[in-house]
């Protein structure tokens, strides 16, 4: 096709019959031209000056009329020489130079005809311009014509249709029934090809797949369902029309895209061909069915929105599924793991319909059409997503959101939240919405900074062994001297004369039983010493309370400290990391001797509680009957670095809470009325995110 034909307006003629050239435009039709229309009287002033000029060459109509051709011209002295030829000849075609108000120069092609009066004097001329091609110039790019003014125009490739065509026609010859005509011009429609389509076209109708995703397609498959049977009858009517130039035009109801459209078609230059263009402003009646009257705004919101979208078409999915679930199948996961195929199905033939610019440049494309494959390639890196969205789809949800990796185009890999809506189940097009959030810098920090309280906690760990040096030997020592007592009894009972072989069975027993105590408590230090990645296991809080005390036992002994332990029975365990549980309550029990300590007056005692709570979490409750906490510092003691003590770090209080906070729990710290300090922590029994 002619390029300059890509933006061709209505051409312009009565509204409601054939017409044939001049092709005369109506003034109010002229307006909606996309093609500069000016009107000029025989001696070349300005008589009608459309929108279309003001666009093109930045001269409001007002400041035209009445002006001469030789205003715009930036070489009048020919201009006088051509109007003389043009009024002899009747019409000129070709490119000029035209001056706009910044003095600029533009080379417009035009198309001049003479209109003459009934006694074949001039009467008037008009002239259709547009910018020039050859001033390089890409057809609609740099025309800033407003939307409403252009025309959306289409060229289409009928040629593989001359027989349904005469077919037609002698239906029509004989006065073929409505409904049998409209089948067939339809199945016409459906036939005719896409060659071309300019910007406006591809805006309202072709969303972001850009022309090259237009072209070669049906026609059908872009113009509304309502005016399809129009189309075809007016193909008919330019293919079968006696002239050439002849312009076939209907006005048709409103289609949702735009408002009362006229529709004008004409044949193409090339055999086969035809040009239809579409004038109207865009609907804008919400009331209207919606889903088309604001595809057009729907397609521009999505297109800028930052969050990378995909629009899919799993339209044959859907149909798949509704025999699956009438054969009975339930549990569409289990069937999915059973047959894998399903999933390389979706992966293949889903097709991604449309992708915005977030997309584009979160995958590192270089335009929409790098993404417009079938959906596998967002799932290289996880298949596994890809399977949990064909379930969800099964089942009917809304939407479905998960945390998954994404593979670009340039092979890196990337943390991302998809987000999937499906389409509701009768709605009247079968899209579904896959947006994918970048997160791949936010998951990096929150492993840094889940690595930094480790190895934080891990610290502190440290710091209270080496608080506790003293307990942890004298710990290890008793077994030890233990081994050592039970040993040597063996020996003197061994070496005399009748050797007391149960005395030494019994005491080997119990050497045995002190080596493992031994090993025992070694294996604990090692565990609040060694580095690791917290990891939650089913813990008895009342094992952990046991195995904490073993720490301090020392400690708790030397300073004449009693302990009380009301440890509730038949407690469910949690889903806990014991390792640090039992950095919680050692760090608070050190708190409690250290407090004790320095409280030289009165009962020397910590009393410890667990149970269950109303709601069927677990408490852990220790009292002591130290000086108890400064009533100032009470809201401040968990902060970090909080320290009354000469040698303390702060750390401790602030390290349980994080603790606990993990744990889905929460800790308090009261003084007790009696005297001294309380605190308390609750956990859940379950694990916060469900898992174990
Ligand atoms: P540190 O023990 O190094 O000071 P913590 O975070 O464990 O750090 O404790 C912070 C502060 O809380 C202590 O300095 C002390 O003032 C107060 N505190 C903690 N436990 C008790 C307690 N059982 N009785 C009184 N005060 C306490």
């Amino acid at each position: 096709m002619t390029p300059e034909r890509s933006d061709q307006p209505a051409s312009p003629g009565p509204k409601d019959a054939v017409h044939v050239v001049p092709r005369m435009p109506e003034p109010d039709i002229a307006e909606f031209a996309s093609e500069s229309v000016i009107i000029f009287d025989t001696e070349g002033a300005v008589h009608y000056w459309n929108p279309a000029s003001e666009a093109l060459y930045g001269w409001p109509a007002l400041t035209m009329i009445g002006r001469g051709i030789g205003h715009l011209s930036t070489r009048s002295e020919n201009e006088r020489e051509h109007w003389r030829m043009l009024l002899q000849e009747g019409t000129w075609q070709g490119v000029v130079s035209r001056r706009t108000p910044s003095g600029i120069h533009i080379a417009v092609d035009i198309r001049q005809y003479v209109r003459f009066a009934q006694d074949g004097t001039p009467r008037d001329v008009i002239e259709y311009g547009r910018q020039s091609l050859s001033d390089g110039a890409v057809p609609g790019a740099d025309w800033h014509i407003p939307d409403r003014l252009m025309a959306a125009s289409w060229e289409i490739d009928v040629s593989a249709s001359d027989a349904l065509i005469a077919t037609i026609a002698r239906l029509r010859d004989e006065a073929a029934a409505e409904a049998q005509l409209n089948a067939r011009y339809k199945d016409l429609v459906k036939a005719a090809r896409i060659v071309n389509v300019n910007e406006r076209t591809m805006r309202l109708v072709g969303g972001n797949r850009g022309r090259d995703l237009m072209i070669g397609q049906p026609v059908s498959g872009f113009w509304p369902l309502e005016s399809r049977a129009t189309l075809g009858e007016l193909i008919v009517d330019a293919m079968t029309g006696k002239t050439e130039d002849a312009t076939y035009r209907r006005q048709m109801p409103s289609d949702g895209i735009l408002r009362d459209p006229l529709v004008t078609v004409w044949r193409a230059e090339t055999h086969g061909r035809i040009y239809a263009a579409v004038n109207g402003t865009v609907d804008d009646d919400r009331s209207y069915v919606y889903l088309r009257a604001s595809e057009a705004r729907y397609r521009k919101l999505v297109h800028h929105m930052p969050i990378a979208l995909w629009q899919v078409d799993a339209s044959h999915m859907g149909r798949i599924y509704n025999d699956i679930r009438a054969s009975g199948v339930t549990d569409f996961g289990a069937y999915l793991d059973e047959h894998p195929d399903l999933v390389e199905l979706a992966a293949t033939t889903v097709q991604i319909t449309d992708v915005n610019r977030a997309a584009v440049q979160l995958l590192g494309g270089a335009s929409a059409l790098d993404l417009m494959r079938p959906v596998g390639y967002l799932f290289t890196v996880n298949r596994r997503s890809l399977h949990n969205v064909m379930i969800g789809r099964f089942n009917g949800q809304a939407n479905y959101e998960e945390i998954t990796k994404v593979e670009t185009l340039d092979g890196r890999v990337l943390d991302v939240r998809m987000s999937v809506t499906y389409p509701k189940v009768l709605a009247e097009l079968d899209v579904t919405i896959f947006s994918f959030e970048d997160v791949t810098e936010r998951m990096s920090m929150e492993a840094e900074i889940r690595q930094l309280q480790a190895d934080f906690t891990h610290a502190a760990r440290i710091s209270t062994l080496g608080e506790l040096t003293t307990s942890i030997a004298h710990e290890i020592n008793q077994p030890l001297a233990a081994i050592v007592t039970n040993a040597e009894t063996s020996l003197r009972w061994l070496s005399r004369d009748d050797p007391n072989v149960e005395k030494v069975k019994a005491l080997t027993a119990r050497i045995a039983a002190s080596g493992r105590r031994a090993s025992d408590i070694v294996q604990h230090i090692r565990g609040m010493a060694s580095k690791r990645q917290p990891e939650r296991v089913a813990t008895d809080l009342n094992e952990i309370v046991q195995e904490s005390l073993i720490f301090i036992r020392h400690e708790i002994e030397s300073q004449s400290i009693g302990i009380r332990t009301n440890l509730a029975r038949g407690l469910p365990s949690t889903m806990a990391d014991r390792i640090q549980l039992q950095q919680v309550v050692v760090n608070l029990l050190i708190n409690s001797v250290q407090a004790v300590e320095a409280h030289s007056a009165g009962k020397r005692e910590i009393c410890i509680d667990t149970h269950r709570t109303e709601n069927g979490a677990l408490a852990f409750t220790l009292r002591d009957t130290g000086p108890g906490i400064p009533p100032d510092d009470i809201d401040r003691i968990f902060e970090g670095f909080f320290t009354t003590k000469e040698a303390g770090m702060g750390i401790g209080l602030a390290i349980c809470q994080s603790i606990i906070a993990e744990h889905g729990g929460s800790i308090s710290a009261s003084n007790h009325p009696g005297g001294g300090a309380q605190f308390r922590f609750v956990i859940p029994v379950e694990a916060p995110d469900g898992s174990a």
